[in-house]
């Protein structure tokens, strides 16, 4: 068996464990590379683990367009969790629309809003969640585990990927057929928010594109974070 043969094995045995023995899991996709991989393996293997992405009504269309792809694909509709309207509707009265530019802990309200709490209700009555992030996506994921205790959500989350280097996943998709997002094709490596998202040069690291104008260490959306500080999440296994 070869490397990738390998890790798609893992996968899938992961996957299906999480299905079997923590019912039930839900897949919070980003709709980008990685999450398409996840979201063949669920799909083909028809395991009982719904998928969902959050419509932050900020995203590309490009982006919006892999829901559809998904449809036409596998007859599966995704699920959208959208944002509180009038908590939308406040913070760009008060800060402007794009106040995100401004400073982190702009950056993080925003987030906050458009993603944390729609996350927040998309995992509530779960017992697990799954991601497609890997390890070597940036540095704030250099230590990711396969499995984790989620405490500021209460419920175990899956990081399946967690080895898979960018190469894996474009050999995993190319080999499948996977439908993709369009943009990864202009130079967008790492996808979110449209006004959050740039594409990068040939040789520049993969998430250098999100929230350019912050420092490394800081550049995450609030998913993984509390109370606008990286989580020190417990690894229970590898
Ligand atoms: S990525 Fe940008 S636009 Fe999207 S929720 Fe975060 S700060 Fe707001």
């Amino acid at each position: 068996m070869n490397e990738i043969d390998s890790l798609i094995g893992a996968t899938e045995a992961t996957l299906a464990r999480i299905a079997r023995d923590f019912s039930p899991a839900v897949f919070a996709s980003s709709l980008a590379a990685e999450d398409m991989v996840l979201t063949d393996l669920i799909l083909k293997a028809r395991l009982p683990i719904g998928i969902f992405s959050l419509d932050t009504g900020r995203l590309h269309p490009e982006t919006l367009a892999v829901v559809d792809a998904v449809e036409a694909r596998y007859g599966y509709a995704i699920a959208l969790y959208r944002p509180n309207a009038q908590a939308v509707d406040a913070y760009v009265a008060q800060n402007g629309l794009n106040a995100f530019y401004d400073s982190v802990e702009m950056r993080l309200a925003c987030c906050g809003i458009r993603k944390v709490e729609p996350l927040g209700r998309a995992l509530a009555g779960n017992r697990a969640w799954v991601t497609g992030q890997r390890r070597s996506q940036s540095t704030t994921r250099a230590e990711l585990a396969v499995e984790e205790i989620d405490a500021a959500h209460g419920m175990t989350k899956f990081n399946p990927l967690a080895a898979w280097s960018e190469e894996d996943v474009w050999n995993y998709i190319r080999a499948n057929d996977v439908p993709y997002n369009a943009l990864h094709d202009q130079g967008f490596p790492s996808i979110g928010c449209a006004p959050c998202t740039r594409a990068v040069q040939p040789g520049e690291d993969v998430r250098a594109g999100r929230w350019w104008w912050e420092n490394p260490d800081s550049k995450e959306c609030g998913l993984h974070m509390v109370d606008g500080k990286l989580i020190r999440i417990k690894s229970v296994a590898t």
